[in-house]
């Protein structure tokens, strides 16, 4: 048989796709063309745009994950930032209601923020923070070391690895 793409001589030929044309190919040039499934070709074997979104897509996402791990900071508010503006709170002799007063803020909502039941948003924050001197967010590091001891690279290649 012929091969109708390069023109050898071949034993065995597959009918591809190429350009549009049904062509009869050798293996070797069957590879540029899509197989139309109607030769002796195994079915589903070429590589079809689906298979490369999925080699592209698995690529990105290992992409994303690898910024996630370089180590960003976050901020996040204190684990008890309720006791931690109770306690300021009354450091300066205020209850509650002078409080909620003194700042503009509804005394049930900073009872509810006291008792560590409603995460104050970042106005609040701020606003507490300024009222009471105090500091409610600290700097998270996500990614950062694990097991303690290693950092930098060796983590990243870690979890590349684990993947
Ligand atoms: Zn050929």
């Amino acid at each position: 048989m012929i091969c109708e793409m390069c023109g050898k001589t071949v034993p065995q030929t597959r009918e591809v796709i190429v350009g549009g044309a049904r062509l009869n190919v050798c293996l070797n040039c069957a590879k540029f063309g899509e197989a139309t499934g109607a030769s002796a070709s195994r079915p589903g074997a070429p590589v079809t745009q689906a298979v490369i979104d999925q080699r592209l897509e698995r690529r990105e996402r290992r992409m994303q994950s690898k910024d996630i791990y370089v180590g960003t900071t976050t901020i996040e508010i204190v684990e008890d930032y309720g006791g931690v503006i109770r306690r300021a709170r009354e450091a300066k002799g205020m209850d509650l209601k002078t409080f909620a007063n003194e700042i503009q803020e509804k005394q049930g909502l900073l009872a509810k923020v006291e008792a560590n039941n409603q995460v104050p948003d970042d106005k609040l924050i701020k606003k507490i923070e300024k009222a009471l001197d105090i500091k409610l967010t600290e700097a998270v590091q996500s990614g950062g070391t694990m097991g303690g001891g290693r950092s930098d690279g060796m983590t990243l290649g870690n979890f590349i690895k684990r993947e």
